[in-house]
């Protein structure tokens, strides 16, 4: 019996299987909130337990604790997703002569190695199907560079070049790979920074968002989580199938400069 109410819209992704790294968190939160309220079966991939099992329980996810930086872990990921968001990250700020090379090495592991680790490992269930959707969380530093941020922007560049390659193989086989390139995001972290730079400066922190971040941004404002997941939930829907290859600025118009 259909118990789908005649009011309620279609759900998009029923039946899909989307697996979402960093998921505890921030932006990999609302792709998989996003996702499962599109009907989508959701893997919660991070190596935070405690939020990735209450997320999984309450969306009706599966819940998969890995930590990304070990290689072995990454090969133990289910490889049945047709969906795929790499969006785990982290930072590091510190100038190039005297970056720490285990945090460099760290950051490429998680950022650029586990990508094409679980892309590598889920495009032959992809191909299969003759369908599947991978999804980068890249950044305005997959596009532009900063100072200070060596080990992030060298990964977001790198992240870049394999979703690209990976839109180029997957074509024939009915997969798409795209990079979405926000700039500064509302999530814990930001605002973590949000906070020490109006301690640091002595400043306001609506002045510090104003006038340190959003310094080459034109919508002078922070991005919602949920605006970066929509557009996440937008390159898995049929009206973008011929958009592979890409990468879209979510910026605010920073990278119109
Ligand atoms: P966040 O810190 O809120 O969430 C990141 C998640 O990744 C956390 O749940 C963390 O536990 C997980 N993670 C980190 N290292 C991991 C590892 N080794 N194994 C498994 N999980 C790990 O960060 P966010 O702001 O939501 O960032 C998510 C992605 O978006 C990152 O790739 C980041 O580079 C990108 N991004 C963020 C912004 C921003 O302004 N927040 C802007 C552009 C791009």
């Amino acid at each position: 019996m259909d118990t789908t109410s005649a009011t309620a819209p279609p759900a998009a992704l029923r039946g899909r299987t989307a697996l979402v790294t960093g998921a505890a968190s921030g932006i990999g939160r609302a792709c998989a909130e996003a996702f499962a309220a599109a009907g989508a079966r959701v893997y919660v991939v991070d190596v935070a337990a405690a939020p990735a099992e209450e997320l999984a329980g309450r969306i009706g996810g599966v819940a998969v604790v890995a930590d990304l930086s070990d290689p072995q872990a990454v090969e133990a990921l289910p490889d049945d997703a047709d969906i795929v968001v790499n969006n785990a990250g982290l930072q590091h700020v510190a100038p190039l002569h005297e970056f720490p090379t285990e945090r460099f090495a760290l950051i490429q592991r998680v950022m650029v190695e586990a990508p094409f680790r679980i892309i590598r490992r889920t495009l032959p269930h992809m191909y299969g199907n003759e369908w599947g959707r991978i999804v980068n969380i890249s950044s305005v530093h997959g596009l532009r560079a900063s100072a200070f941020k060596s080990a992030y922007v060298t990964a977001k560049h790198g992240l870049e070049g394999l979703s690209k390659t990976a839109a180029l193989e997957g074509a024939p086989h009915g997969v798409t790979s795209n990079c979405i390139n926000p700039g500064y995001v509302r999530t814990a972290l930001v605002e973590r920074q949000v906070a020490a730079q109006a301690l640091a400066h002595g400043i306001r922190e609506d002045e510090v968002v104003e006038q340190i971040m959003l310094d080459r941004t034109a919508v002078k404002r922070l991005i919602e989580p949920d605006e970066v997941a929509q557009l996440a939930l937008w390159l898995c829907s049929p009206s973008a199938s011929y958009i592979t290859g890409a990468s879209l600025p979510v910026d605010g118009g920073w990278t119109a400069h």
